[in-house]
């Protein structure tokens, strides 16, 4: 039996500075990392460049909107993994948030028709039993 692409995405695949960001998921919060000083928020975490001697402790993670707009966009027609030809076709985004970063995700469910650059999204959580945790995917804002 072939094994859903959910359950590939396991928590032993991220880095321990990232990981508040997947708990936050579980509580279907999405957080970024932001800066105590000027409020700019990051994807991934990153040091604030607008300020000297910035460390991590500048940062904090923080509930956001989990909206934004399409920055680009493809719609994947074929792929190779029998597993999920039935999921075709889906819709691989970048977001740009609100906040600011841009976030590399995928639409929920098959690709809607009409997808153009600019178009509002917003976070659509998929919990995944089997691995615990809760995946970022979006949708389409209605
Ligand atoms: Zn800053």
């Amino acid at each position: 039996m072939a094994m859903n692409w959910r359950q590939t995405v396991v928590p032993d695949m991220f880095d321990n500075d990232i990981v508040p960001f997947w708990n936050g998921l579980k509580q279907h919060k999405f957080m970024l990392s932001r800066c105590r000083h000027c409020g700019a928020h990051y994807w991934p975490m990153a040091l604030c460049p607008k300020h000297e001697d910035n460390t991590f402790d500048d940062m904090e993670w923080t509930p956001t909107s989990g909206r934004g707009k399409i920055f680009a966009w493809e719609v994947v027609h074929k792929v190779k993994t029998p597993a999920i030809e039935h999921e075709l076709p889906y819709a691989l985004v970048l977001v740009e948030l609100d906040e600011g970063p841009i976030f590399a995700t995928r639409l929920a469910g098959r690709s809607p028709p009409g997808l153009t650059i600019g178009l509002p999204v917003e976070i659509a959580y998929e919990d995944v039993p089997e691995t615990g945790l809760t995946l970022p995917l979006f949708k389409l804002s209605t």
